[in-house]
């Protein structure tokens, strides 16, 4: 009997897959009249303004290939800048870059044949794409024939080429399904792929190898495919960085990092988003370790006034600066120290190549604000900056690193150098000054916003979102230094700053704590919003189960505070369970007060269950805690309740997945393969979430 309530909900699932599987072909279909009218399509872009008609825009900038990405960390849009630096000064191919949300895809069917599109799509959390891939990804599954139920009609991509890599995790079930899908829904619709559908792991630590090895042969097929010649790769920048002594910094129109105009205007206004940080005021924060060599900070970010707003389980964002002890070393090593003022201004120098940051601004202000200069180096940096070393011998250790897998794995990764580390050493401490500007532009990542789940409730402070963030600090066996989390050490800075701490600085870090021009002065902190889909249920009666070991716990304590809110409002609140684990209970137990107060409000309906690494003779994990706790999790998701993890993505969820399918099937008395389809379906129905990293 057992077995009839599971057994309906897989049923209701697969019932409500089939509906929407073939209801949405043909809503799409009749909506959407896919390549119907393409011309029309073109001319009403066109009118906008910006042409969002990426064939338009290929004949106008006289190119024959373009590199779209679909990016979320900046990585896929690195790979694709990287792609088309390659392409043109390798096979001379004329390419430009382009965001996925830049553009309009109902006139594929017309992208001429002698040109090449490439795609470079990440795929993030569960099988989702990108923040900037939603629509195109839309478009393109909604026009693939196997999944509209269209079956063999006509091939209206038979003209198209194009070239396909992913970067996935291979820890999640959807490992590369953007890639995957795209590739299989192009195929259908007629397209020709050129090289293999390349697929770069970022679970197994090989992305960047992966890249690697997906790219030569890859180049083989399209030099033959498109009649290419390969020629001596000769390196052609792609901005041109003019110094300008007629500016002073100190002039109101040189950016000294303020993300856009409005910020520098002194004008900044919403909408705030990814493009717009808001400068927000850290109303409050605390160190909520009680150990000495590991921090982890509690912090409470202001939105007042802003008009941002979140509800319990979205991200916050946070602009993250670099430290001045690695903008100094960056500059030193590149000889640009001396100019570190100097205004300049920096344009493609090709109509379609987009800066990565505003301009004029200053060496200092880009190296500080905009580039991600203490991040790992990649093997193609080093050979592609080899050719400017400062003398041939140094110019021949930097090609052997870039041409050699195992020996760049044993100089820079093990070693966990960032890019003016390694040039440090490789040179004795003798500056780089032959390398051009716009090579480190080109070279470098464009500083991201980190994410952290919100650990607050919107129910009960709705202007105000906690952030529960670990100060990251990693030494590496045969790494010649501590390598010091960018964000997570300014905002420790920041923290310390708040309470007037006479040596903010211990780790002679030195963070411009008050931003360009005094601008973030007063503790603030740029940052924008990021909605989820990791949701507690609307109706608060319903059970839910968490698991979130370490700082996983963030966006529980936001599910907690809010639920103990309801209850205390007089709110039916059903089962509400917690899986919490650390190292001691004396160390790292996140928020142990703040659950004893929550459970006065929850009474039994709270449960938090604790398992402390640390303390005993045996390692004690929540996988444990779950184990043990096997028959009643199983009685609560008999009474449909949710299942929520969040944390480390790498081994925590992926064990909670697999051994949530063994006490099912164990409980249950079905074979493991059974379990985990139970698993699968809930993950489908949503009844499984997750917020990993
Ligand atoms: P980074 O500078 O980005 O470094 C990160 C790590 O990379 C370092 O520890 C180091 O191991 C490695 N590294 C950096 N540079 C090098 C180098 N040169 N060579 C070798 N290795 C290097 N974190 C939380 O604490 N709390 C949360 O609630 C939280 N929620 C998240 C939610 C989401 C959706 C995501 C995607 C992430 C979340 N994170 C959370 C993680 C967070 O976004 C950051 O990744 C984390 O705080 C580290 O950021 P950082 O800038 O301090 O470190």
């Amino acid at each position: 009997a057992q077995l009839d309530t599971l057994d309906l909900v897989v049923l209701a699932v697969l019932l409500l897959g089939t509906i929407a599987y073939f209801t949405k072909g043909t809503y799409w279909a009749v909506a959407k009249d896919p390549y119907g009218n393409s011309l029309a399509h073109a001319n009403g872009a066109a009118k906008k303004g910006k042409s969002r008609n990426i064939i338009e825009k290929l004949e106008e900038s006289g190119k024959n290939c373009v590199v779209f990405y679909g990016s979320q960390t900046g990585t896929a849009e690195d790979y694709a800048s990287r792609l088309a630096k390659e392409g043109q000064s390798r096979f001379g191919l004329k390419t430009m870059v382009a965001d996925l949300e830049d553009y309009d895809y109902e006139n594929l069917d017309t992208f001429p044949s002698d040109k090449v599109a490439f795609f470079v799509l990440a795929t993030y959390g569960e099988g989702e794409p990108t923040d900037n891939a939603v629509d195109f990804y839309e478009f393109v599954h909604a026009e693939d024939p196997s999944f509209s139920g269209e079956g063999d009609g006509e091939k209206p991509l038979s003209n198209f080429k194009f070239v396909a890599f992913g970067l996935g995790n291979n820890t999640y079930e959807h490992y590369n399904s953007m890639v995957r899908n795209v590739n299989k829904a192009f195929e259908a619709l007629g397209a020709t792929r050129i090289g293999a559908a390349g697929e770069g792991d970022d679970g197994a630590g090989t992305m960047e190898e992966d890249f690697l090895a997906w790219k030569e042969p890859m180049w083989t097929a399209l030099a033959e495919s498109m009649g290419l010649e390969e020629r001596e790769a000769v390196y052609e920048p792609v901005f041109d960085v003019v110094e300008r002594p007629d500016l002073d910094p100190e002039e109101d129109q040189v950016y000294l990092g303020e993300p856009n105009k409005n910020h520098l205007e002194g004008t900044s206004k919403g909408p705030y988003n990814a493009n717009n940080p808001y400068i927000a005021p850290i109303a409050e924060s605390r160190e909520i370790f009680t150990v000495k060599d590991r921090n982890c900070l509690h912090m409470e970010i202001d939105l007042s006034g802003s008009n941002l707003s979140y509800t319990t389980g979205d991200h916050v964002a946070v602009w993250p600066t670099n430290a001045g002890k690695e903008v100094d070393r960056f500059l030193t090593i590149t000889g640009l120290a001396p100019k570190r003022h100097t205004v300049i201004s920096v344009k493609g120098l090709d109509p379609t190549a987009k800066v990565p940051f505003p301009s004029p601004t200053t060496y200092d202000a880009a190296v500080r604000y905009h580039m991600e200069v203490c991040a790992p180096v990649s093997r193609q940096f080093v050979s592609t900056i080899a050719q400017f070393s400062p003398n041939d011998e140094i110019k021949a250790e930097m090609t052997r690193i870039g041409n050699d897998k195992d020996y760049f794995h044993e100089i820079v990764i093990e070693r966990s150098l960032n890019i003016a580390q390694l040039l440090e050493i490789m040179s004795n401490g003798e500056p780089w000054s032959k390398v051009p500007f716009s090579l480190f532009i080109e070279g470098i990542h464009k500083i991201q916003p980190r994410y952290y789940s919100i650990s607050s409730s919107s129910l009960v402070q709705k202007d105000k979102v906690s952030v529960t963030a670990v100060v990251e600090s990693t030494h590496k066996p045969n790494a010649p230094h501590i390598v010091k989390g960018v964000t997570t050490n300014y905002l420790l800075a920041l923290k310390q700053k708040q309470y007037g701490d006479p040596d903010p600085d211990p780790h002679g870090l030195n963070y411009a704590l008050n931003g360009p021009r005094n601008k973030y002065d007063g503790i603030h902190v740029p940052v924008h919003i990021r909605h989820s889909n990791f949701k507690l249920p609307s109706d608060p009666s319903k059970p839910v189960i968490m698991v979130g070991p370490g700082t996983g716990v963030a966006p529980f304590r936001g599910f907690v505070q809010e639920r103990a809110a309801q209850a205390r409002a007089g709110e039916k609140v059903g089962k509400t369970v917690l899986f919490f684990g650390c190292r001691r209970r004396t160390e790292d137990f996140l928020y142990e007060k703040e659950w004893e107060q929550w459970k006065q409000d929850l009474g039994d309906s709270f449960e938090l269950h604790t398992a402390f690494s640390r303390e005993g003779p045996n390692k004690v994990y929540v996988q444990h805690k779950l184990q043990e706790n096997a028959k009643e999790i199983n009685e609560l998701l008999q009474q449909k309740a949710y299942f929520y993890v969040c944390g480390d993505a790498a081994n925590m969820a992926r064990e909670v997945n697999s051994l949530l399918g063994k006490i099912i099937a164990e409980q249950r008395g079905l074979p493991e393969s059974k379990g985990e389809d139970v698993v699968k379906a809930m993950r489908a129905a949503n009844q499984y979430q997750e917020d990993v990293w």
